[in-house]
């Protein structure tokens, strides 16, 4: 079968196989035709879009993109009513082909419960779609995404490419922070968001096929074995769902633009269903600023929740996103929040607790991402004082463990078994990495030892889906990885020395598509580990090129 006919494939019935699929063709022309629907939609030729979104969500390459972002999503093994999961590359491929329009019926959702912060008797639910159900979200999402990113608003920061919650806390900081700047705030808190979008604005408002959506908005769900409707909103388990959300959202702040003058000092700052609103005085934001957005929330199905928004003074400050903001005698400081840092703490203390007779080395491999991860969250604010704060109570936590363990030991005993010092550090709760064949030391991260970084703000208008931005995304990606990885030197030369691709489909490889070291010449035949033998391909590329036994180059870097 040669690659034009995979492509064309779409509507003949010879099976998909699944690893024989092309990727580098198949992401080129999903992208090609996200390129073309914003030139169309920016040309205000809307005809055109709409026929570009069918061409994309009727194509090979759209299903078979769509197959493949819900199997590699860490969502892959939840199963919905129907308790089909897609594991295997023949229930990959048969999947690609099962993905049609005609006919489509979306099933009921079903309703699971996940904890809800750090207390294990607060549940949240959530509504889980059959793993068909979210292929077609997906497939439909690819067609809509880079419609509702040419008309998001600058300063929405949540569910959206190339942007994250440090680009929203900066953006408070660039907003409040200047002697001059507004000193009020708007906290909203809209209520039950996801839950309670009217279907009529989605249906009437959204750019995608009606019908279709129809069959997601009422599938109802499954809670037990009790069938219940849905009247309103969107299911927080469906892959389109945050695009749903932005989108119904989005608007808001141009419309607070055209509102209010400059020197109110009005500015929006929105992540998800989570935003501020910034402003001159106390009576603007009551008055006038509140009422607006109850108006466009209303419109929507939407309403604020009086209990949780409230009007604030920056000398007070307010919590957004796990961080605090607020002004201490005039100078802006933003921190970790004190609740998220209990959070955090009795997530750790439980874990330690939970595992009183595992080997150090194996509590530290469950610590170190936890620790490293809530860190590198925080470290673009001022928080070195609570990182030592952190450190300090984990160390207290891991020092009782230690002590348990061993009720008949002296304590020097105790410290000489589990601490020991290294460098200039005294006290380093140390152990062995649990591979009885080759035992490596580990030691645990200190949440001390995070470096402070500030964190340069995405551009507002910055378009993922429009060429002239893709040099400045790459740059930023680029300066993003060289953070993470910067424990792991031989990782970041061999993401630098393929510019960030792999060698096999050709996409950017991210924290969020995972990776796999793969030996070039393979270490069966001879292969060693030096970083010239080793390349990084995504999980499902290193496994097509091991079962079709594929030879990959190492790719060249471009213009270097
Ligand atoms: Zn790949
Ligand atoms: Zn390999």
């Amino acid at each position: 079968m040669t690659a034009g006919k995979v492509l064309t494939g779409a509507s003949s019935h010879r099976p998909v196989e699944w690893h024989a699929i092309n990727w580098k063709q198949v992401h080129g022309n999903v992208r090609r035709l996200q390129v073309r629907m914003v030139k169309a939609m920016r040309a205000g030729r809307w005809g055109k879009v709409k026929a570009l979104q069918r061409l994309l969500t009727h194509s090979f390459s759209g299903k078979a993109v769509a197959v493949k972002r819900v199997t590699e999503n860490h969502g892959q093994r939840t199963a919905g009513v129907d308790g089909v999961i897609w594991e295997t590359p023949q229930k990959k491929g048969q999947a690609v082909q099962s993905l049609r329009q005609h006919g489509y019926r979306a099933q009921a959702l079903r309703r699971v419960y996940i904890p809800k912060g750090s207390d294990p008797t607060r549940k949240r639910g959530l509504n889980i779609p059959t793993m068909h159900d979210r292929a077609m979200q997906s497939l439909y999402k690819l067609a809509l995404d880079p419609i509702a990113e040419t008309r998001a608003d600058p300063n929405s920061y949540g569910f959206r490419e190339g942007r994250s919650t440090a680009d929203a806390i900066e953006q408070c900081f660039t907003v409040l922070s200047r002697k001059g700047a507004a000193q009020w705030i708007l906290d909203a808190d809209i209520q039950a968001c996801f839950d309670e979008i009217s279907h009529d604005w989605l249906l009437t408002h959204v750019p995608t096929d009606q019908a279709i959506l129809h069959q997601w908005l009422k599938a109802g769900y499954l809670d037990q074995y009790a069938y219940h409707q849905t009247q309103t909103g969107t299911a927080q388990g469906g892959t389109i769902s945050p695009v749903l959300a932005n989108y119904t959202l989005d608007g808001l702040e141009k419309r607070l633009k055209e509102r209010f003058a400059k020197n109110a000092k009005v500015h929006l700052c929105r992540y998800a269903d989570d935003f501020i609103i910034t402003g001159l005085s106390k009576e603007l934001l009551e008055n006038e600023v509140q009422p607006l957005v109850v108006q466009f929330l209303q419109r929507r199905g939407l309403t604020l929740s009086m209990a949780k928004t409230k009007i604030v003074h920056i000398n007070d400050g307010f919590d957004f996103l796990g961080h605090n903001i607020r002004k201490y005698k005039g100078k802006l400081l933003i921190k970790p929040a004190q609740k998220n840092v209990q959070t955090f703490l009795t997530k750790v203390r439980r874990l330690i607790k939970a595992n009183p007779q595992v080997p150090a080395g194996c509590l530290i491999m469950q610590l170190n991402p936890l620790i490293r991860g809530w860190v590198t969250y925080h470290r673009h604010g001022v928080s070195k004082a609570t990182f030592s704060k952190v450190a300090h109570e984990i160390h207290q936590a891991l020092w009782r463990w230690a002590k348990r363990r061993h009720p008949r030991k002296s304590l020097s005993w105790v410290k000489n078994k589990y601490f020991q010092t290294r460098g200039q550090r005294q006290w380093v709760f140390c152990g062995f990495k649990p591979d009885p064949t080759n035992p490596q030391p580990i030691q645990l991260f200190s949440a001390a030892k995070m470096p402070i970084k500030r964190h340069i703000k995405v551009k507002g208008l910055a378009n993922p889906y429009e060429p002239q931005w893709e040099a400045y995304f790459e740059r930023r990606l680029d300066l993003q990885m060289k953070n993470d990885l910067n424990g792991n030197r031989k990782l970041l030369h061999l993401w630098q020395s393929q510019v960030g691709r792999c060698p096999l489909c050709a996409q950017k490889i991210t924290r969020q598509t995972g990776w796999q070291t793969h030996h070039l010449r393979w270490r069966m035949n001879g292969g060693d580990d030096t970083s010239q033998n080793l390349v990084i391909l995504h999980p499902n590329c290193h496994r097509q090129v091991h079962n079709r036994s594929l030879s990959v180059a190492k790719p060249r870097p471009l213009g270097r």
